[in-house]
């Protein structure tokens, strides 16, 4: 048979009217057909992708807590309370649900995360560096811009949008991402007593959150807010995305120990004499965050619940240096860029420290200090050196230097901005 009289046995066209037929035992098939078929082979392999349901490297909690190890300084308890925490979600993902038949089948409940301590000691830089290990979307979400649906603000919806942007809109890693919701008590009722008008800030955010935490699906508009309503609703599960609310709950010391000095009558007083007053926050309970104003339901869906100390003069030193990111690593590796080493004097660590605590200023504020610091070199140096010169050159950061800079400034302005 000629090419002129073969025909593509899929569309029928004539060898003629195609550049291309390739043939087979019994059969030809055109090019345009291949490419077609190619096309469709695609599709559905991307398709059958989506659908699979990818089961998780799962970390042991002790690789967990030695890889928080590399990144946070100190908060042994809450590293160990989150690696446990991450760990058994995580299991709880893998293990398949008991079918509804299975009447002994034991249902894992997802136990979501609060973190309670002072701002700037760790809650977000820990939650963050999880979520990097277990290779999840993670997105962070600010409490006090979230109002109940229908009034000023954005919808508890929006955090599940940038969950989902954050996951390149791949709805199933988003179903199995990790979201940070700061400062969540800064919705807690104001009074002890539910309050009889609306509270918008309060209460009616705590209902609104509760949806998401329980584990419902939620219609979310993927720009994130309600302005566009003719936006087609992506259809996001929340039932495995792993929610860890952080907050400072500011006095809740004063509740903690309220509820210490009752139990103590009804135990004899003999305990209330071993109460660490240094650091109360270590005996939180989750009656505590009720007696602050968390409805019981929304502390119910939160079960884990830890805290992160304050951090010390020693801590902050550590976190100058240690971490795998360190401030001052990262200035060395920017100096590096340079072809410039930066040298720095033990002592002016301690200083730079020393003016943090002074000021107050937390581990946040070390950054801000170290910008001031570093201003003028890192202005200067990349038009005095050239990157490829053989000759690597030296900058020595001397306390007498640092002192000069930091004097310069108005160290107490920097609070209000850190
Ligand atoms: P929080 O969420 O508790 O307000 P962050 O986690 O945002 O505090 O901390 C702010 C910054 O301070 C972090 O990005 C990190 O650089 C530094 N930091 C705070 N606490 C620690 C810590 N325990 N170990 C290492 N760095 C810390």
């Amino acid at each position: 048979m000629t090419k002129e009289t073969r025909k593509c046995s899929f569309c029928g066209r004539e060898g003629k009217d195609v550049d291309m037929l390739i043939s087979g035992v019994d059969a030809h098939i055109c090019e345009r057909c291949v490419e077609q078929a190619n096309t469709i082979v695609a599709e559905e392999k991307s398709q059958k992708e989506k659908q699979k349901i990818p089961s998780f490297r799962l970390f042991k909690p002790a690789e967990i807590k030695k890889h928080l190890d590399h990144y946070v300084i100190g908060q042994e308890e809450a590293k160990k309370v989150l690696s446990v925490a991450v760990y058994n979600h995580y299991k709880r993902i893998n293990y398949p649900a008991p079918k509804p038949e299975d009447d002994e089948g034991v249902e894992l409940e997802k136990s979501n995360i609060v973190l309670v301590g002072e701002t700037g000691t760790g809650k977000t830089l820990m939650a963050r560096t999880i979520a990097k290990k277990m290779k999840v979307p993670f997105c962070i979400a600010d409490a006090t811009v979230l109002t109940e649906a229908g009034y000023v603000g954005e919808d508890v919806e929006s955090i599940l949008a940038r969950l989902l942007q954050v996951a390149d809109y791949d709805v199933t890693a988003a179903e199995r991402g990790i979201v940070f919701i700061d400062e969540v008590d800064k919705i807690a009722r104001k009074s002890d007593n539910p309050s009889i008008t609306r509270d918008v800030s309060g209460e009616g955010v705590q209902q609104a959150l509760l949806k998401l935490l329980e584990g419902a699906v939620v219609n979310v508009p993927p720009q994130g807010g309600r302005k566009h309503p003719e936006q087609k609703m992506i259809q996001v599960n929340t039932q495995n995305i792993l929610f860890i609310c952080g907050g400072a709950f500011d006095g809740i010391e004063k509740k903690i120990m309220s509820r210490m000095q009752a139990n103590a009558i009804g135990y004899g007083s003999s305990r209330s004499a071993r109460i660490d007053r240094d650091n109360v926050l270590q005996y939180i309970a989750p009656q505590d965050l009720k007696s602050y104003g968390l409805i019981p339901e929304l502390v119910g869906r939160m079960p884990v619940l830890t805290h992160f100390n304050p951090l010390d003069r020693d801590a902050l030193r550590q976190i100058l240096s240690e971490p795998r990111n360190s401030l001052i690593k990262q200035y060395k590796k920017l100096f590096e860029m340079d072809n410039v080493e930066l040298v720095i004097e033990d002592e002016v660590l301690d200083y730079l420290v020393d003016k943090a605590v002074e000021f107050k200023l937390g581990a946040r504020g070390l950054r801000s200090i170290c910008e001031i610091v570093m201003l003028d070199a890192m202005y200067d140096i990349p038009s005095k050196t050239t990157r490829d010169s053989a000759e690597k050159e030296t900058f020595r950061l001397t306390l007498d230097y640092t002192r000069k800079r930091l004097d310069a400034t108005r160290l107490s302005q920097l609070r209000a901005a850190s």
